[in-house]
């Protein structure tokens, strides 16, 4: 694009419209990107960045792909979208099928849904549903741990940290939910029956109006990039067992081999009764989430009254979302995932290592394809992108995490680039 061009978007951007968790009068910089193919975003200017985001998990084959590009075209071609109530359409059809087999044996029976946000809901609603369906309408607060992020709509807001996610600015219409301390247990450190016991006393006095425990296995995202023990989910299977409490996991970040395995559950071989997936489902081209439960939670809904599950968004199972999911699902497993997410993690630990020398990092960690710096300080967000930008990658931090979860197709060079310049804008004075 021509300067003036760029500059006339730039000029209405600022004035006219919101991005994330941003100011309207005071926006920081946004950078225009034209187009992206691989781990590489152009910029309109023609400058190339790296890219460590997958657009914030989601792109996990990278940019323009040609299989998942070719699939949104031929189903275009067919029907872009069409209504689920009473129609079905095999790319529908072909996913949940893939979605079934690929998830823990007991998850049966798949919701489609169109964000994350909204797949968090349906899953606290299909909890509910399923203890008014039981008799047990008491049962009908959530439970989950501090640091955790389930997205932005109110019934998810209200799980999120009570902090992060700003309760006090909605406290008058969040639901009220219980909250323990988050997994303090590392997930390579030895593990003590202490870390589990805030939930396990919580359980204990409050299953009676306990729906479900809602969390992030294994690694908390958005609410502090934390690792934690597959005990802990090992141990917290057990409780909710014992005390007839649903478990939800919420894998929109972790689904899909981001963490080393296919989904992070798998770490802790634990099966929850309800499962959440978005972002990369679609190798982060089209919005799309989709929720699987147990035949149990389904059957149980289904079999009193009103005998439905009660939910059915305009765009559920969008065909032209459904056919990139199919495409990119393909694609995971042409691609040897497992062993791509593998090289990616040997890289970032032996590289991100080097940033402990620097006086402001407090901490780093890697798992599977996710870097993490944790500074001693919050960033200075305006400050710290631009010094990315010029340093030719994309990284976008927040609070004092400076963190990477790449396209898992970017070459070892490409990773090598954005390690550096991580290791190197953590050396500043940020
Ligand atoms: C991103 C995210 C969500 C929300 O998904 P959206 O598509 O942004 O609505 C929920 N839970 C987790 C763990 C996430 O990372």
């Amino acid at each position: 694009m021509k300067r003036h061009e760029i500059n006339a978007m730039l000029d209405f951007d600022r004035e006219h419209i919101w991005h994330p968790y941003t100011s309207i009068t005071q926006p920081l910089p946004v950078y225009p990107v034209e187009s992206a193919s691989g781990a590489i975003l152009k910029l309109a200017d023609g400058r190339e960045l790296i890219d460590g985001m997958s657009s914030w998990w989601a792109a996990v084959h990278g940019y323009s792909h040609p299989q998942i590009n070719a699939a949104i075209r031929e189903q275009t071609e067919k029907m872009s979208h069409v209504m689920f109530g009473g129609i079905t359409h095999k790319p529908a059809v072909d996913l949940c099928r893939k979605l079934v087999d690929l998830t823990p044996e007991p998850l049966q029976k798949v919701f489609l849904a169109d964000s994350g946000s909204v797949s968090v809901e349906v899953a606290i609603k299909m909890a509910l549903q399923y203890w008014q369906a039981k008799g047990r309408k008491s049962k009908a607060k959530l439970l989950t741990v501090k640091n955790g992020y389930h997205g932005d709509t109110f019934g998810a807001m209200a799980v999120c940290d009570p902090v992060n996610g700003m309760h006090s600015l909605f406290a008058d219409v969040l639901a009220q939910h219980y909250f323990v301390e988050a997994p303090q247990c590392a997930f390579d450190a030895e593990w003590d029956d202490s870390y589990i016991k805030e939930m396990r006393k919580t359980i204990e006095q409050h299953a009676d109006s306990i729906a479900a425990v809602i969390l992030e296995p294994i690694v908390q995202g958005a609410g502090g990039m934390r690792f934690y023990s597959p005990q802990y989910l090992v141990e917290l299977r057990k409780l909710c067992d014992k005390h007839n409490v649903l478990l939800i996991f919420d894998e929109i970040a972790t689904g899909f081999g981001r963490s080393g395995k296919l989904f992070a559950c798998e770490h802790a071989n634990v099966c929850p009764d309800i499962i959440c997936l978005g972002k990369a489902l679609t190798g982060g081209t089209m919005t799309l989430s989709a929720v699987l439960a147990t035949a149990e939670v389904g059957e149980a809904i289904s079999n009193a009254t009103p005998g439905v599950f009660m939910h059915g968004p305009t765009f559920m199972g969008n065909p032209l979302a459904c056919a990139a999911a199919n495409a990119s699902i393909d694609l995971l497993f042409e691609i040897n995932w497992e062993s791509k997410v593998k090289a990616i993690e040997t890289q970032l630990k032996s590289e991100l290592a080097h940033a402990l020398e620097s006086p402001y990092v407090a901490d780093v960690r890697v798992l599977g394809s996710i870097g993490v710096i944790e500074m001693r300080k919050p960033v200075d967000m305006g400050k710290i992108q631009k010094r990315f930008v010029e340093e030719g990658v994309w990284v976008r931090p927040f609070g004092k995490l400076v963190y990477v979860m790449p396209p898992y197709v970017i070459k070892p060079e490409e990773l090598s680039k954005l390690t550096g310049a991580l290791i190197k804008i953590t050396a500043e004075a940020c």
